[in-house]
């Protein structure tokens, strides 16, 4: 007979999921309720509030989509476009080559502004492709590249898609809640997120918001979204204001609650203090690192607190490394992905992960397991390198 599963106790930090904190999943073994019970629906209702506040926002259509941030992504792009549409597509990494795929999945052609794995979006290629190209709908890039760890100015951006009359779509599935991010400040558009990253949730929903201007475009399609199960104009029904909500899909109910619950712990912390934990524990995590002899992939001014691509020399066993640290320190980092495989590894301090204690264990498990493997590395000197981070802080 099969038993029980009972995962390993690991400490989360690689690129997602991050460290759920016990808060959340004591919310998540809640009694499930119906999806159109009034409580739920007034629950329903407060989570649109915290991810308008998440979010910077006041748009009314702002929700979890019930599924990954992949499905954030195919939201944004089946509603907002049609067959023939031309859109101008931001690759500095994987996520921007995901998001190619959707555009053309939709029938709609992507022209291209390609960057170097690691830097951020140039703005002045993105200002120039939208000087040649007066006719495009949108403008879509990655506020945070997981792949790489490099941050794109969202902002600036967002002001070029205004500037030449175009709507913005822009993937925050790991800047939410770990950089700053105005919505309605930056005059974003449509904007997708996830929960397992930053919001340190359980995986499998995607937080979304449109602007009036994005809704606008949605409700005014000349022909139905592709997905039925993504086509907004269906969701509404469920997630909308109006008194009467009508069943569209069974909305994940205890996965709700889950979300609810990072996003009260987000606002007890408040924002700012969210993003100046990550920062700061970045630093002191970027310092120790130097300290310990290896490199940082992304220019300081372009890295993300949350995600740290970390190079390492050619003599370094990469997969060697990564599972000692699994077997030897239950810890888990990511591996680099695509141009960047087999060159840097992933450690992630996003959401609840982002702590002095994981600094340390991180730096102390590495040196220790790069010693082992004849890479001298000195633990000492990278926690004292930390130490004195937060020490000046
Ligand atoms: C993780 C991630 C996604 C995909 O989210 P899933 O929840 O894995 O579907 C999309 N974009 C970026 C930048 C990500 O980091």
């Amino acid at each position: 007979m099969t038993s029980s599963f009972h995962p390993p106790v690991r400490t989360l930090m690689g690129p997602g999921p991050s460290d759920v904190n016990p808060r959340i999943l004591e919310a998540l073994s809640r009694p499930t309720i119906g999806h159109l019970d009034p409580a739920f629906v007034g629950m329903m209702d407060e989570l649109k509030e915290l991810l308008q506040f998440a979010f910077q926002t006041k748009n009314a259509l702002t929700l979890p989509v019930s599924a990954p941030g992949s499905a954030g992504m195919e939201t944004a792009f089946a509603n907002l476009l049609e067959q023939g549409d031309r859109v101008i597509v931001c690759q500095n990494g994987v996520f921007g080559g995901r998001m190619k795929e959707n555009v053309e999945r939709c029938g709609a052609t992507a022209i291209m502004v390609e960057d170097d794995w690691g830097s951020a979006v140039d703005v002045d290629k993105v200002e120039q492709a939208l000087s040649e190209n007066p006719d495009v709908k949108a403008l879509a890039f990655v506020h945070a590249e997981t792949s790489t760890g490099a941050r794109s100015d969202a902002e600036t951006l967002c002001g070029l898609a205004q500037k030449y009359d175009c709507l913005s779509i822009v993937d925050a599935v790991t800047s939410l809640g770990g950089v700053e991010l105005c919505v309605d400040n930056w005059g974003i558009d449509a904007i997708y997120s996830g929960t397992q990253k930053c919001l340190s949730c359980v995986p499998g929903l995607s937080p979304i918001s449109f602007s009036d201007r994005a809704a606008e475009v949605i409700k005014s399609r000349k022909t139905k979204v592709q997905s039925w199960f993504l086509d907004l104009n269906l969701v509404m029904g469920y997630w909308g204001n109006d008194a009467k909500r009508s069943y569209h899909h069974t909305a994940p109910v205890n996965s709700l609650y889950a979300l609810h619950e990072s996003l009260v712990v987000l606002q007890e912390e408040g924002l700012e203090n969210a993003w100046r934990r990550h920062a700061i524990n970045h630093q002191a995590f970027a310092v120790g690192i130097e300290a310990l002899g290896l490199s940082f992939v992304v220019a300081e001014e372009f890295r993300l607190p949350q995600l740290n691509a970390v190079g390492f020399p050619e003599s370094v066993d990469d997969a060697g490394v990564r599972s000692a640290l699994l077997n030897d320190y239950n810890l888990e980092i990511g591996a680099g992905l695509g141009s960047l495989a087999g060159k840097v590894w992933r450690i992630g301090l996003m959401g609840f992960a982002s702590n002095k204690k994981n600094v340390f264990l991180c730096l102390s498990a590495l040196a220790n397991v790069l010693t082992n493997m004849n890479f001298a590395a000195n633990g000492a000197k990278a926690i004292a390198a930390a130490e004195a981070i937060y020490s000046s802080d």
